[in-house]
């Protein structure tokens, strides 16, 4: 059993979550149509569908929010965010966002313009879905090329968010002026939130800079990185989380980043710059119409204030041992009580296999939604497909794309549920396992015409 690692902090701050009866939970999974996206999330006791902006922002934080000086142009926060920023990246250019996507939109089509094949391509271990979306409203391709070792479940490996090498170097020699950028993200949430070498973002940059290929780092999770580099590769053992940081940076050129993860806060982005003034700036001119005026986009001053105490309070190592050991503690749990996941766990989620679970639910009856479902009714814990549900048809073919995955993923907001949540979460899903032979597989009620999984409802067959 994986020791427990307390919480690093205490509770100031209370809200009340409140239990259902199983009756309740059936009541309301059937007036959602059987699509946890659509339950109120008053009937939810755990609510884990996502680590965006569901985390708990500190005292300090919170301080921070009454120093919000909300100026249009020039605040006050505005300048200790691009401080903070050039402290913790060394990135002299910041443009704040109203989130991860609000970065994407106004970076990528700047990107496609420089690009000079003719049919411009981004390439990634794996893009994150609204990357993908912006990629190709930008008309362009988004390209993945993840490690193989990724897609086994069963096995552990350290670096499932590694890009495949030898394949990126192929799609590279093979696209050549055509490729926009290079996209790393870290860690590599599709995969599970698996992180990336330092061996791996260093081989991919310098194959990127001998090529004149931008880099961008997509770094929704950049201390959890950091801090997986430090616990597995010898070479940085003593390493401290901060200088960490700085070296996986040196290796980029720009980063886009949805604060609302590692950043601890519940909105806001970024979208900056290593040294290039040129492309800040016509990033910049994107930025006004889209998002807001340079020195806000899209936050209020307050919010500023939060994500600058954020970035550095989340670099901190006892908050990240705790942070990662809890989901660690919950994988092992169940991988104690026979539920099959994606091994080893990653920084912000529990992947439960539900296409090992639930073996005879086919993936057109969607085995993890079902699942899903199922540990809702349990329990009252909100979990998500990430699997056939999610990827969808191809819009050409109208037929159902082939999902490597069927993984339900149980994601821990930070610093929100204690490991006596986790206990719980635990007991119920080994209880549906007991009967998992019993679960049936659902079929389409409605089904939207894009990104289904949001609004879709269902009915079990
Ligand atoms: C969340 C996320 C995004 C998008 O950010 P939003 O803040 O949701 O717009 C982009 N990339 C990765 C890896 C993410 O996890």
């Amino acid at each position: 059993m994986a020791r427990r690692i307390p919480e690093p902090f205490r509770i100031k701050m209370v809200e009340t979550i409140r239990q259902t009866t199983a009756e309740d939970r059936r009541q309301a999974l059937q007036q959602a149509g059987w699509n946890p996206f659509l339950l109120k999330a008053e009937d939810v006791y755990i609510d884990l569908l996502t680590d965006s902006g569901t985390g708990a922002m500190s005292d300090r934080q919170w301080a921070g929010l009454m120093m919000g000086d909300e100026a249009y142009a020039g605040s006050r926060n505005f300048h200790h965010l691009a401080d903070t920023v050039r402290e913790v990246f060394g990135y002299a250019h910041t443009i704040p966002t109203h989130q991860g996507r609000g970065a994407e939109q106004i970076l990528f089509p700047e990107l496609v313009k420089r690009c000079r094949g003719q049919r411009p391509v981004f390439l990634s271990n794996y893009h994150f879905d609204t990357t993908k979306a912006h990629v190709e409203l930008a008309d362009a391709r988004a390209v993945n090329a993840l490690t193989p070792q990724a897609l086994d479940t069963g096995t552990a490996y350290d670096w499932k968010g590694d890009f495949d090498l030898p394949r990126l170097r192929e799609i590279v020699a093979a696209e050549g002026d055509n490729v926009a950028a290079v996209i790393i993200t870290i860690t590599c949430n599709s995969a599970g939130g698996q992180p990336v070498s330092m061996g791996n973002i260093r081989a991919v940059s310098e194959l990127a800079r001998a090529h004149g290929i931008p880099v961008v780092i997509d770094a929704a999770r950049f201390a959890e990185n950091a801090w997986f580099i430090r616990q597995r590769d010898p070479a940085y053992a003593g390493a401290s989380i901060a200088s960490i940081v700085r070296e996986m940076f040196d290796c980029g050129d720009m980063f886009t980043m949805s604060a609302k993860k590692d950043g601890l806060v519940n909105i806001g982005g970024l979208c900056c710059f290593k040294d290039d003034e040129a492309l800040f700036r016509a990033v910049q001119v994107n930025c006004v119409p889209m998002e807001g005026f340079v020195t806000y986009g899209g936050l209020a001053g307050r919010d500023m204030e939060a994500l600058a105490i954020g970035l550095k309070e989340g670099l901190d190592d006892a908050f990240l041992s705790y942070r990662i050991g809890q989901v660690a503690y919950l994988g092992e749990r169940l991988r104690e009580g026979g539920v099959p996941i994606q091994t080893p766990t990653g920084g912000h989620a529990v992947f439960v296999d539900a296409r090992l679970l639930l073996p005879h639910i086919p993936a057109e009856q969607f085995p993890a939604h079902a699942l899903a479902c199922e540990l809702y009714l349990e329990g009252g814990v909100r979990a998500v497909e990430i699997g056939s549900l999610l990827l969808g048809r191809n819009p050409q073919t109208g037929k159902q794309e082939p999902s490597p995955f069927e993984l339900m993923r149980l994601t821990i907001p930070r610093r929100v549920y204690t490991n006596d949540h986790m206990d719980y979460i635990a007991d119920c899903l080994i209880e549906v396992k007991k009967r998992a032979g019993a679960v049936r597989g659902l079929t389409f009620e409605y089904e939207p015409p894009i990104l289904r999984h949001f609004m879709a409802r269902l009915r079990p067959v």
